[in-house]
């Protein structure tokens, strides 16, 4: 039908315009939808959608969202990848491929602690046995595993404690018996701990952090390299419903091509602030994975190329959370809130759960810094402020 055989209102809905080709430009398109159009009923019947190769539904993909999911499996040095609402969405991905009633599962004491919340969920209400190990328990995790173990989470480091777990420990006792070994990577963002490298089956990231690098939008991803743990993760993602917004896709392709820049010289800049704050006497213990303080350095030294900017420092014991508190408030650059990955520093107060019973360091107040891309000496001239209001 053509343009004069149209009604107004259809040549309105439907138009005829075919923009030039040979449009270049460095940007991906950003592509919207939910249908797909077939061109032909054999190409609609034969449609497959996990393959990646062709559009089926907008849920299923669009050229914007493979685009990012060929280049984070790129950055892991994985094969596969699939997006997910928020770092947290993806977790539950993972959980929902590989556990089902009856099974068991290993989350290390220190995970995020949301994945845990979700852990306890399976437990009381899918049947599903949890369990939670002392993440520094290295090669002697071969004697938790049970025949009913299906997965193991690791993270690295884990989460707020920062401890260094041996992830080719943990790989070599569970291969040993087929359990498959999940990586929460998002603290390297895929860049200085190559986690399949280190025999990781399944890798996480919280593209919420580094990868968006804004603190603007949530997003998350599954990573791998098998065929048939693919399969069962892309199973996970379609039954769940699990789609992302092709604008939000755009921004963290937008921020990728610059986020190892960025992840460097938060990690160096995190480096000279964490070196200043372990000289203050204020200070007891700086969790970072890159000084010796951390539980785990040693593995930190031998399986990382590099350091991100996340950690965490211990405040002398004398010290009660109401001054930790007025410390915290006191800074004015560093801002409070939860997330990080971003382009500002931020500072948290973490109170270690009560029924963790690998901690030991319940008389110091615990405060987590995200070193972000500011000048490291007004960061450190905040700190040293903010200290002042300590005495
Ligand atoms: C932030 C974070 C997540 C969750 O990401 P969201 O996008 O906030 O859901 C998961 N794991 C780790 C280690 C994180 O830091």
């Amino acid at each position: 039908m053509n343009a004069k055989t149209k009604s107004k209102q259809t040549g309105i809905v439907h138009s005829d315009y075919v923009p030039p080709a040979g449009f270049s430009a460095f940007p991906p398109a950003v592509y919207h939808a939910s249908t797909v159009i077939f061109d032909t009923v054999e190409a609609l019947r034969s449609r497959e959608w996990i393959g990646r190769d062709s559009y089926t539904y907008g849920l299923h993909g669009t050229p914007t969202t493979f685009t990012l999911e060929a280049q984070l499996a790129n950055i892991e040095g994985g094969n596969h990848c699939v997006l997910a609402p928020s770092g947290l969405a993806a977790i539950t991905i993972v959980d929902m491929a590989f556990l089902k009633t009856g099974d068991d599962v290993l989350i290390p004491e220190n995970i995020y602690n949301p994945n845990r919340e979700l852990g306890n969920w399976l437990s009381k209400d899918f049947g599903v046995s949890v369990r939670y190990y002392d993440p520094l328990i290295g090669a002697g995790i071969a004697d938790l595993i049970l025949p009913n173990t299906r997965l193991i989470w690791a993270e690295t480091p884990g989460s707020i404690t920062m401890e260094v777990p041996d992830i080719p420990a943990f790989c070599k006792a569970a291969h040993e018996k087929g359990v498959i070994v999940a990586v929460d990577n998002t603290w390297a963002a895929g860049l200085v701990f190559d986690a399949f490298g280190h025999g990781a089956d399944v890798v996480v990231q919280a593209v919420t952090k580094y990868q968006a690098g804004a603190s603007d939008l949530l997003m998350g991803a599954v990573i791998t390299r098998d065929e048939e743990l693919n399969r069962k993760i892309n199973m996970a993602h379609m039954r769940l419903g699990m789609g992302v917004s092709p604008d939000d896709t755009y921004l963290v392709l937008r921020s990728l091509a610059s986020m190892k820049v960025r992840f460097e010289k938060s990690g160096e800049s995190s480096m000279i602030v964490a070196n200043w704050l372990k000289q203050r006497p204020e200070i007891s213990k700086i969790l970072h994975p890159a000084f010796p303080d951390c539980p785990g350095h040693d593995i930190f030294e031998r399986d990382f190329t590099g350091t991100g900017g996340l950690f965490s420092v211990l405040f002398d014991e004398r010290y009660t959370e109401a001054q930790t508190d007025r410390f915290l408030e006191a800074l004015k650059l560093f801002k409070m809130g939860f997330s990080w990955g971003g382009t500002h520093s931020l500072s948290v107060p973490y109170r270690i759960r009560p029924d963790r019973k690998d901690w030991n360091q319940r008389d110091h107040q615990l405060i987590r810094f995200y070193i972000g891309l500011e000048d490291p000496a007004d960061l450190i001239a905040d700190l040293e402020q903010a200290l002042s209001t300590l005495d």
